[in-house]
């Protein structure tokens, strides 16, 4: 088919599109594309992305089927509306029609030479699996014959019908199985078909038998729904646009929405497309392919195809389709002609894409392309090797790269010497690389359930389909029976980060009696099941896993030209310092941390709990000791014995980070998360202090409160105990005068930071004891430290009063945890019990503890920045909330104009190339 297009130029059409839809030009709501194309890729929004790279690709000159897109501006109107259409649309959508029809050459619901569409969503972002689609609509019991007579193969057009009325029946009338664990009543009308007629195969089935299996299914219609099925063409047109539309508030769509932080707002198109036929005989076929290895990311030819299918068989997985490398002896012609689509479209879209085609008696034809799903892996090496390729430049490869992804190449794999020990009972297709050891789930209910109670599992399955997707997000890992690599489950897990192996033919699945049966073993729901998701073994019982390549490389246990992982690592790392403004600091509380971190990158510590460093051995018995004092004799006692150790954790701390910063926070814990709940340790603590157990429990219960997280906690215990601050002063500068003064000396710079301050009398009342013990300290060692003392801002008081409280604080650290639950009035400790309810209510769109709530906490963080800055111009600025490591708040923080962001040691890498991105998104 020859493409040519009237118009693709963005300007053109994109204004076409801004139209008001209240201005007096009748609003556009349906774009062509075919000879004529309305759209193109940059109309993402209002096309989607499946329509704009449909008609982006007409545009380029592939062989794209013609059809035309219903704009997203639809579905908006369709929800605001009652589920209605703009007057407009009926007439727009039969001229569009119309188009097709001249294109094509056939009639939609012409009785001689038939014209069929497929009706398929298509959001700004790609949902895989999680909306509706149909196919074959336009065929009726008229229509059926009319289609059969011009292919000259009835059992072709009889199978098209076959399949459109399952879909209709099952998308648009709502017949499906009545739970999880029953099976699609249209497969099972189907499997008892065959079985009746000895067959095994779909294709083993001729034109009678399937003529027989349509009477059966619109039977089958009929009994469940007491409607027929539809004969009109146009009836069926605008119910599968209105449950397409209507899909996109499906259960699933809404989960993956919030998985994935997609706003409800944005809505669905629909394309309504002519249908070209890979289950036109041998000579047909299709496929779904990736122009690089989505998994690992390697530059080859990608994908899988099914001879005489239709697209909706490979990805659900119904026949395991063959590898597209087996095209090359099976269809060369076609294989070639593939070959070069796939570097047209790399060269064209600047990434790696996902694309579906279908051979129809030969001719080959484009149906959608997008860029690909992808592991973290998979990312970051093409990331690198498109621009060793020239493809794009280093700023363009940055921004392409989930920061997360990062994650993905220094998490654990399988210990290899505890893999080759294990029993491995088969094998399956490698979907989703890594190794996940849990307990064997047959359901998602199951997954959801044992992850609750704290047990890792692995969702085992026949096939998932995207009702799955809950378990899925429970799970360690996913393992199927059936379906290929581009297989919803292969698909779905790759982009959760999953582990997954799928299409392990040799392993059986029975439901009813909760077994999973593979290599002569029989496993229960429950047992310990393993999975390799990038070698595809699967192993009965526990497997060990090890630290990942780059982690070894850090450690030095590997040597870095070992590892090509390693280099792609370090590549991004070296080109994300080259672009960030942010610095990038860690929360370490020891030196074992401080060294992992300042291996991952980190340029100094932005939080170093104290309290942390009293959970070792004795020292919370010591701790515990100070914190049941009963006066301020009692209490010295107890301070004066953890003293050294303090001391001795931060000459630690101060060699570890060798001259860069270090930000010691004084004492902050809510005391309950130090004094002991259960009466055996009370007893024994009682007994290793020599105390009466009746005085240890009458103190605990003297020192309850109602909300210690809002109590005696913060600045307030070393106000109320100014001992607590003068012994951990004295413990950081005996440190430092230590580490300075030794053999070989170690630069230090100390920060000192007083918490929970709302008020400037609290950070004078510290400040004055931290200066003096300082100044003590100094001249008994006769010597200078340099160091400065700040605040964390973790009230709303602190922000709201800034500028009073930078005339002494030298630097703000930003406690987004506690500005967080001070500013929500929501305790950390407490969301468990409504936030599902939120979040499936979209009331939150994302966590806010692990997601800083930019419009709400952020506005505080704002106004803290600019009233601090007017008493202390060069007021140093820096988060040290679990925020801090969260991409999102990072490109806030950027904008906000902090100094630095300070999260946990494994975030480091994640957090240097978010700052690098957001500052290229600055640049933009
Ligand atoms: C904070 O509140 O953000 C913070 C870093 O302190 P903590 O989590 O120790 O309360
Ligand atoms: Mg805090």
């Amino acid at each position: 088919m020859k493409q040519s297009t009237k118009t693709s130029s963005t300007s053109k059409t994109t204004s076409k599109a801004a139209a008001p839809a209240k201005s007096t030009k009748k609003s556009q709501y349906v774009y062509n594309f075919g000879r004529q194309t309305d759209g193109n890729a940059s109309m993402r929004e209002l096309l989607g992305g499946k329509g704009a790279n449909l008609a982006e690709m007409a545009a380029i000159g592939l062989p794209v089927p013609p059809g035309f897109t219903i704009s997203t501006e639809v579905c908006t109107y369709f929800y605001a509306h009652d589920r209605s259409y703009p007057k407009s649309l009926a007439a727009d959508v039969k001229t569009a029609v119309g188009l097709i029809e001249a294109q094509m050459k056939k009639q939609f619901g012409g009785k001689d030479n038939p014209l069929l569409v497929s009706v398929r969503s298509g959001a700004r972002d790609s949902m895989p699996g999680m909306m509706d689609t149909i196919l074959n609509l336009g065929l009726n019991d008229v229509t059926v014959e009319g289609l059969a007579a011009i292919s000259g193969n009835p059992r072709f057009a009889w199978d098209c019908y076959r399949r459109f009325i399952q879909m209709y029946g099952d998308v648009v009338m709502g017949v499906q199985a009545a739970d999880e664990e029953s099976h699609d009543p249209f497969h099972e009308l189907l499997d008892a078909l065959k079985k009746s007629l000895g067959k095994t195969q779909d294709n083993d089935l001729n034109a009678g038998d399937l003529q027989k299996l349509v009477t059966q299914y619109k039977e089958l219609i009929r009994q469940r729904t007491g409607t027929a099925f539809p004969q009109d063409v146009y009836e069926q047109l605008w119910g599968a646009t209105g449950a397409v539309f209507g899909s996109w508030r499906n259960e699933r769509a809404i989960l993956y929405r919030q998985q994935y932080g997609i706003p409800a707002e944005w809505g669905t198109a629909v394309n309504i497309q002519a249908m070209v036929f890979g289950n036109a005989g041998d000579d047909s076929a299709t496929g779904v392919a990736f122009t690089r290895d989505p998994a690992n990311g390697e530059k080859a030819f990608y994908g899988e195809y099914l001879i005489n299918a239709q697209g909706e068989d490979v990805v659900a997985g119904v026949r395991t389709p063959k590898p597209i490398a087996a095209m090359e002896k099976e269809m060369p012609d076609s294989f070639a002609a593939l070959e070069k689509v796939r570097a047209k479209l790399e060269k064209h879209f600047k990434d790696m894409q996902d694309f579906e085609f279908t051979i129809e008696k030969g001719r080959r034809f484009m149906l959608q392309t997008r860029n690909g799903k992808r592991t973290g892996l998979a990312a970051i090496r093409i990331a690198v090797e498109m621009v060793k390729e020239k493809l794009m430049d280093q700023r363009t490869a940055l921004l392409k790269i989930p920061a997360e992804s990062v994650d993905s190449l220094l998490v654990p794999i399988f210990d290899t010497k505890s893999q080759k020990e294990a029993t491995l009972i088969g094998k399956g297709l490698p979907a989703g690389p890594g190794g996940a050891t849990g307990r064997i789930a047959f359901t998602a209910a199951a997954a959801e359930i044992e992850t609750r109670k704290g047990n890792k599992v692995v969702l085992c399955r026949t096939e998932t389909s995207p009702d799955d997707l809950k378990g899925m997000l429970y799970s360690q890992g996913i393992l199927t029976t059936r379906g290929g690599v581009s297989s919803h489950a292969a698909l779905v897990a790759r982009q959760l980060g999953k582990v997954c192996v799928c299409g392990a033919g040799e392993v059986t699945i029975n439901y009813e009696k909760r077994t999973l049966t593979a290599g002569g073993h029989v496993l229960q729901e429950g047992d310990y099941i393993s999975i390799n998701g990038t070698t595809g073994a699967i192993y009965k019982g526990l497997i060990e896993s090890a630290d990942s390549e780059v982690k070894r490389v850090l450690e030095g246990t590997l040597k870095p030209e070992k590892s090509y992982t390693y280099e792609l690592f370090q590549t991004v790392m070296e080109w994300s310092d080259k672009y960030r403004r942010l610095r990038i600091r860690t929360n370490a509380d020891t030196p074992a941390m401080a060294e992992q971190a300042v291996a991952y990158g980190a340029e100094g510590i932005g939080l170093c709990r104290t309290e942390h460093m009293f959970f070792e051995g004795d020292r919370i018995d010591y701790m515990r000791q100070m914190i049941l004092a009963v006066d301020q004799v009692q209490r010295t006692e107890a301070l004066k014995k953890l003293l050294p150790f303090q001391r001795k954790d931060f000459v630690g701390l101060f060699k570890a980070m060798a001259g860069r910063p270090v930000t010691i926070r004084l004492l902050d814990p809510p005391l309950h998360e130090f004094l002991p709940q259960d009466d055996a340790v009370r007893r024994q603590l009682a007994d290793k202090l020599g105390l009466p157990l009746e005085f240890v429990i009458e103190r605990i219960k003297a020192l309850h409160e109602e909300n210690p997280m809002l109590g005696c906690r913060g600045c307030r215990l070393g106000i109320l105990y100014p001992e607590i601050t003068e012994m951990q002063v004295r413990a950081v500068f005996e440190a430092a005068a230590l580490v300075l003064t030794a053999k070989t000396p170690v630069p230090v710079n100390p920060e000192i930071m007083i918490p929970l301050v709302g008020f400037k009398a609290e950070l004078a009342d510290q400040l004055a004891i931290v200066h003096r013990v300082a100044k003590e300290v100094m001249a008994k060692n006769n010597i200078a430290i340099d160091y400065i003392v700040g605040t964390m801002v973790e009230v709303p008081r602190a922000a709201i009063t800034a500028e009073e409280i930078a005339v002494q604080a030298e630097f703000f650290s930003f406690g987004t945890n506690d500005l967080t639950q001070t500013t929500l009035g929501l305790s950390r400790d407490d969301m468990g019990l409504f936030y599902d309810e939120y979040q499936r209510k979209e009331i939150y769109n994302k966590n806010p503890f692990a997601s800083l709530d930019q419009t709400g906490v952020g506005k505080l963080m704002e106004f803290a920045v600019a009233n601090g800055r007017k008493s202390r111009p060069d007021l140093k600025l820096g988060i040290c909330g679990e925020h801090a490591g969260d991409p999102d708040s990072i490109d806030f923080c950027h904008r906000l104009g902090l100094h630095y962001v300070s999260c946990s040691p494994p975030r480091v890498p994640i957090a240097r190339l978010a700052a690098a991105q957001a500052a290229l998104r600055e640049k933009k």
